[in-house]
């Protein structure tokens, strides 16, 4: 249930953005979501449809990106995918080195929204 206070952000966020455009309704919002959050875009679109009722948002459909995980090679600064079903022995593919800092994969941002 993790992804309900998120969600509540995300509308606070772009019912802002659609009044500062004087919109009329929002149609659809696309969200940026890194796989490391696991999050399910049909439970997003649900807890969505839950609290956008009344509203200029009522009725818009979440369009969710998902960004891969990739890390950073700690030693050659290579940047390779993380395999998610195999985590914490992924490894670099240059140089064979196990330890990198993670630089995508956490994302959580609103990309566009989409009004009339
Ligand atoms: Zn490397």
């Amino acid at each position: 249930m993790h992804e309900l206070p998120l969600v509540k952000s995300i509308f606070k966020s772009v019912k802002q953005k659609a009044e500062e455009n004087n919109a009329a309704r929002v149609v659809m919002v696309q969200l940026e979501i890194g796989v490391l959050r696991e999050f399910v875009p049909e439970i997003i679109q649900k807890y969505w449809d839950y609290i956008t009722p009344s509203t200029i948002l009522e009725n818009s459909i979440i369009d969710v990106v998902e960004i891969p995980a990739s890390a950073q090679c700690s030693q050659c600064k290579n940047v390779y995918l993380l395999d998610l079903q195999n985590l914490f022995s992924s490894v670099c593919n240059q140089c064979g080195c196990e330890t990198g800092t993670l630089v995508t994969g956490r994302e959580m941002k609103i990309k566009g929204i989409q009004i009339e």
